[in-house]
């Protein structure tokens, strides 16, 4: 990896990693540029990885992978801890590495960080608590014995809008299952990626057990890895058209697939709502990481008794935000991650207003260098616009006015996503009926955020396959072994 020296006064250089991080070993390469969303400047090089590199990773992992299954999994758990350990004492630095090649202002790089080493926390306890089961046929005919076992080598691919967290929500149940994994990092945020990598050798993890390839061909690459049979799992995190190409190649070698897709959330406010905390929340929803993320609330579906004074809380609080550099302390909104992402956010934005449309605050692409778009409020947005059902992962608010409970749920369910919504009302009956009626894998009632490694994370229709988090997250890398015993 090639560090430019606009790059080499923000991060600690121990935390600079040297390539491509096979079988422990780091080689040596360049090829892919890594910008600074906030300047556009180049930061570093990172290697181009071939399906060749990618092969040898295969070996690698192929190679540690019977010495970490006999690890005992208290051994397994420590070596976690220490890489939970390691992840909080150079927080700094990794937020900072984060703010940089990602955009996202520093408090939000520095809550990913403690929520990505959350997860080597939380999977260092769950690695030595796997379940298994004992049972009696109804038939008494013999006893029923499950073990569960790791899955094998697991490629797992991660976007760059949480290049902390989305690996470690992977690597951490993977390792604590005793699976070896080949991590495919985001090509905008490699840096971080290698940062952990360095860390996780300093933790303990065995050559081999952890490899990271990054790839200016993620498909070629990808597909190769699924056809060899050693490769047993895929775990994705990205856009729901990739993730149905991948599901699609996985099928070919039948590859256990857990897939955390794109999201289009609903934020439902009722007139009973607590309008305060209500604004609190929508502020949390929408502009964690400047609007970047999976979960982030995309619909705000406002009753019309309460509708008018949203829309001016809301309005004053995305017009006070202070927008910079990610790594500028007084930051709230930083860049976005790429020109392209500010000129889609720009499409969606003015389709909507020629569909009827008005901007209370925002509304246009901020000149000069970086990637910028400013908060941005939209209300009286047709149900019709491209942006009622599209991804904006950007830091705009449409706002809808709606009259019942029963259009609330009918608007929220009105999209292929089912990944995160939202409600707030002071009646907790309505939430949990509205709950009910909302097709989601995970809802906030009343509340803004709802990430955290104790608790299932994932989604449902084409928001993706699977769960990571919590006490099953484990699951998703083992393999359920049935024996049948009669004594
Ligand atoms: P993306 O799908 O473009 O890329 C994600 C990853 O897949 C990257 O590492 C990329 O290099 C790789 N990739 C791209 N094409 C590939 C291919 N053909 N084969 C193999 N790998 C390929 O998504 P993105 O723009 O990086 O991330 C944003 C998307 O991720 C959004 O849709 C967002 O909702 C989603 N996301 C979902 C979650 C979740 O948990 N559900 C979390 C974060 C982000």
């Amino acid at each position: 990896m090639t560090l430019h020296t606009k790059f080499a006064g923000y991060a600690d250089p121990a935390l600079h990693a040297q390539g491509l991080y096979i079988g422990g070993q780091w080689q040596a390469g360049a090829g892919i540029p890594v910008l600074n969303p906030s300047t556009g400047d180049v930061i570093a090089e990172v290697p181009d990885a071939t399906i060749a590199d990618a092969m040898s990773a295969v070996d690698a992992a192929e190679a540690a992978a019977p010495g970490w299954r006999a690890t005992p999994a208290r051994q397994r758990s420590e070596i976690l801890r220490r890489w939970f350990q390691l992840m909080t004492d150079h927080a700094e630095e990794l937020a900072t590495l984060i703010s940089l090649e990602n955009g996202k202002a520093l408090p939000d790089a520095r809550g990913e960080i403690g929520y990505a080493a959350e997860f080597f926390r939380w999977y260092a306890e769950e690695a030595s608590r796997i379940p298994g089961e004992y049972r009696h046929t109804p038939s008494g005919s013999h006893t029923i014995l499950v073990d569960h076992e790791p899955i094998g080598i697991a490629v797992l691919i991660t976007p760059w809008n949480f290049p902390a967290a989305m690996a470690t929500r992977k690597i951490g149940p993977a390792l604590a299952a005793g699976c070896t994994v080949i991590l495919k990092p985001a090509s905008e945020t490699p840096l971080t990626a290698f940062a952990m990598a360095r860390l996780g050798a300093e933790a303990g993890v065995p050559a081999g057990v952890v490899n990271v390839l990054t790839t200016r061909n993620p498909g070629p690459v990808t597909s190769a890895m699924l056809a060899d049979p050693r490769v047993r799992k895929l775990s994705f995190t990205g856009s729901t058209g990739v993730g149905r190409t991948l599901l699609a190649e996985a099928a070919k070698t039948v590859v256990s697939c857990s897939m955390e897709l794109g999201g289009n959330a609903p934020f439902v406010v009722f007139d009973d709502a607590d309008l305060e905390a209500a604004l609190e929340g929508a502020m949390i929803a929408k502009m964690r990481n400047a609007g970047e993320a999976c979960t982030a609330a995309n619909r705000f579906y406002v009753q019309a008794g309460i509708h008018d004074d949203f829309v001016a809380g809301l309005t004053a609080r995305m017009a006070a935000l202070k927008i910079g550099a990610g790594y500028d302390p007084a930051t709230q909104c930083g860049p976005m991650i790429t020109q392209k992402a500010v000129q889609k956010i720009d499409h969606l934005v003015s389709d909507a207003i020629r569909r009827g449309a008005r901007t209370t605050t925002g509304g246009a692409p901020l000149p000069g260098t970086g990637y910028f778009y400013p908060p941005t409020v939209l209300e009286g947005v047709s149900v019709d616009a491209e942006i009622a059902h599209e991804e904006i992962f950007g830091p705009v608010a449409p706002v809808y006015r709606f009259e019942t409970e029963e259009e609330a749920i009918r608007l929220a369910n009105n999209t292929e996503y089912g990944l995160a919504a939202y409600v707030y009302t002071r009646d907790l009956k309505r939430a949990m009926r509205v709950g009910k009626g909302i097709e989601t894998g995970m809802l906030g009632i009343n509340r803004g955020l709802m990430s955290d490694p104790a608790a299932p994370f994932g989604g449902v229709k084409q928001s993706g396959l699977g769960r990571e988090g919590g006490v099953t997250g484990i699951l998703e890398f083992m393999e359920a072994k049935y024996y049948a015993v009669e004594f």
